[in-house]
């Protein structure tokens, strides 16, 4: 009896912090505030250091949330190749279905870890000029599905003319 007392004291005082401090809810009380006050801090969708801005992204993107935007002062990162935009996720636009995350050839949008934690890209350190410098093999059609939504060829046109 005494043990079903004990039970039942447990349970109800579970269910007092449940509702009264949310204890075990997925939303914590953090993320409500935050929602109650408009206040909701949106993590990074796009790693802006490590895109290469090859704008393959925004041309992949089914319903056109994706817009490159211009830097202040553009980029070089290898001999033939400098950076002068980045992409800017419309989040209303996007549907994350993950096209940019899977064509991006650096992983910068939504992170490597895009299908576990599709909010945040995460921390990467990615020296880009170290990877670019890299030998890379991929095959003649897997280049040709890429290069169609490159808006620069040089990388392709370098390739072809055995650079
Ligand atoms: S997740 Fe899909 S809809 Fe969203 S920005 Fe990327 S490609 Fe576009
Ligand atoms: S595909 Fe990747 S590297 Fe290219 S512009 Fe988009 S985020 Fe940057």
């Amino acid at each position: 009896m005494r043990s079903m007392l004990k039970v039942a004291l447990e349970g109800a005082f579970t269910n007092f912090k449940r509702i009264f401090f949310a204890a075990d809810r997925v939303t914590d009380m953090e993320m409500r505030n935050q929602i109650a006050t408009l206040s909701v801090e949106v993590d990074d969708r796009v790693d802006e250091t490590a895109c290469i801005g090859c704008a393959g992204c925004s041309n992949a993107c089914p319903t056109h949330a994706i817009e490159m935007k211009n830097l202040a002062a553009p980029v070089k990162i290898t001999d033939d190749w400098v950076k002068t935009q980045v992409p800017e996720i419309n989040l209303e636009k996007c549907i994350v279905c993950y096209y940019c995350h899977d064509f991006c050839p650096i992983y910068s949008l939504y992170g490597e870890k895009g299908t576990i934690h599709p909010a945040c890209v995460g921390d990467q350190e990615v020296n880009v000029s170290e990877l670019m410098a890299q030998p890379f093999k991929i095959s003649e059609d897997k280049l040709k599905v890429i290069s169609a939504y490159l808006s620069d060829k040089t990388v392709i046109k370098n390739r072809e003319d055995g650079e």
